[in-house]
């Protein structure tokens, strides 16, 4: 294959599914490869890939592809975008309609807008008692969702993800929003892709899982991922079934890489391998740098994972719990991953990370690798029950949450009076109006509701006697530090600072 003048044809939409945790996306994921995936193929299903393609006849009645990310949540969207890699076209909201918006529903919101791409919100769980459709589209719109029909254009299907209602008309309603963003891809080019999954396996070698964005990819052909690059040898379909050729919008397995490509990274292919390596040299002067720290805010903690199970599937089930542990202010991130025992290269990886935890699941290090801890005294954790992982993570994360300082206005007060000042102590009288004021507690000095400076008081009485604290609705005397000389009218605003994890 030449580089010619772009032939452009329609290309299939590449879908996200994203949405808060239980709201139903795994089970419409599910049911859509359960409906969707040809009935004769789906029978030789050997393989669980991260994506998977379906055929779905729209309502012109004409048969289209539809390509599904069929990873857990918006996690692996995050870390593809921290390398800068574009990968859906189409994202799917899911909110339960007996839930309505949640925390994680705002956040995958927030990635979908980052991304710029269209998406369809489908309210799920239709078929339960408490569903209320009306009330999830008020909830999406008090959150700045505005669906169609409800002050927007987002278009929006009522389902339920479990029993297959509406799923038909979201499939239709993909496929129309696929039309009106005129993806198009050019078969006629080497194929360009992003790596969605990459692992060890025992048997075969390196694999990694790519979707294919653009062009084709031919037996023959050398595939570069960053600093991996692999001959397309053994390229599976997401059936498992060897290919000789795939094109844009296709998932494929691809054997036979040189390390273990990133999550994220994009891949390029070329006509022969010294083409390849001249671009992978090439692409070393300039190496990605997986800026994690970028999305990290700087009250936020990254804990460095290096997991390790006895299978794959495992590996993908603990994956997906550990998406579960959300913390505002702690990050999970999984930095190396596989299937077998924990090796050398793993504790070396730990040895050069931030504080990493190194997890055996159903699985146990080897010799050298016990040796290499315990010299580095990095610790091996070992768990056969995923619960037991999962709360035993939960402490990890709350030990590690930076504390964060938190301001609580107990009362307010307001000055009626002005007796005396010498340098920064004043001498007020007040009445508290709401809540209480303490000895020793600082306060805001509010003027006109504008907020002019701090002060703290350092001696507080109540019908001239020393208190420790007066109450609502009673008036007070007050001695007060404060740079700022306060006025009558005044509201003093009384706070203390609490920790907060
Ligand atoms: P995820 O965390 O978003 O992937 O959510 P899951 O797909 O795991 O669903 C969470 C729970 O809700 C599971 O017990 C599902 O069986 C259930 N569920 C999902 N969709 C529906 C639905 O449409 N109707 C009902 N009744 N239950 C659903």
């Amino acid at each position: 294959m030449t580089q010619k003048t772009p032939h452009l044809t329609e290309r299939p939409p590449i879908v996200v599914i994203m949405g808060h945790i239980d709201h139903g996306k795994s089970t419409l994921l599910d049911y859509i490869r359960k409906s969707n995936v040809v009935a004769s193929e789906a029978g030789g299903i050997t393989q669980h890939l991260s994506a998977y393609e379906v055929t779905h006849k729209g309502p012109d009645g004409v048969e289209k592809r539809i390509t599904f990310l069929d990873t857990p949540g918006h996690e692996a969207f995050k870390g593809m975008r921290a390398r800068g890699a574009r990968v859906a076209d189409i994202a799917v909201l899911v909110v339960s309609a007996e839930d309505g918006v949640k925390a994680q529903t705002l956040e995958a919101h927030k990635s979908i807008k980052a991304a710029g791409i269209p998406f369809i919100v489908a309210i799920n769980k239709i078929d339960k008692p408490n569903a209320n459709v009306e009330l999830t589209k008020q909830t999406l719109a008090e959150s700045e969702i505005y669906v169609e029909g409800y002050g927007g254009d987002i278009p929006w299907v009522p389902i339920s993800a479990k029993a297959g209602t509406g799923v038909s008309e979201l499939l239709d309603v993909m496929l129309l929003v696929a039309e009106l963003a005129e993806l198009k891809g050019d078969r006629e080019k080497p194929a360009e892709g992003v790596i969605i999954e990459s692992n060890m396996d025992p048997k075969k070698g390196i694999t990694a899982t790519l979707v294919i964005t653009d062009g084709t990819l031919q037996r023959g052909m050398f595939a570069v991922a960053e600093a991996a690059i692999a001959p397309i040898r053994m390229m599976e379909n997401f059936l498992g079934k060897p290919i000789p050729e795939a094109t844009f919008s296709s998932p494929i397995r691809l054997t036979g890489w040189s390390s273990i490509p990133a999550v994220g990274a994009i891949v390029s292919s070329f006509e022969n391998k010294k083409l390849a390596e001249e671009a992978m040299s090439e692409a070393k002067k300039n190496p990605v740098r997986e800026n994690s720290n970028e999305e990290l805010g700087k009250d936020t903690v990254l804990i460095p994972i290096i997991l390790k199970t006895d299978v794959a599937g495992t590996l993908e089930a603990i994956e997906h719990e550990l998406a579960k542990l959300t913390h505002e202010r702690v990050k999970l991130k999984i930095i190396q991953k596989g299937v077998g025992s924990i090796s050398e290269s793993d504790v070396k990886l730990a040895a050069g990370a931030n504080n990493p935890l190194i997890i055996g699941f159903h699985t146990k290090a080897d010799g050298p690798a016990i040796e290499l801890a315990s010299r580095n005294e990095i610790q091996i954790h070992y768990f056969d029950i995923i619960y037991k992982l999962s709360e035993w993570l939960e402490t990890i994360i709350n030990e590690r949450a930076p504390h964060i300082e938190m301001m609580e206005t107990t009362g307010e007060v307001r000055v009626l009076r002005f007796f005396s000042q010498q340098k920064e102590r004043q001498v007020i009288g007040g009445r508290v109006e709401k809540g209480k004021i303490m000895n020793g507690e600082k306060f805001k000095i509010m003027r006109r509701d504008a907020e002019i400076g701090e002060g703290k008081v350092v001696e507080l009485q109540q019908q001239k006697i020393k208190s420790a604290e007066v109450q609502e609705g009673a008036e007070c005397g007050m001695m007060v530090e404060s740079k700022f000389t306060i006025a009558e009218r005044d509201l003093l605003v009384p706070f203390t600072i609490v920790k907060k994890q």
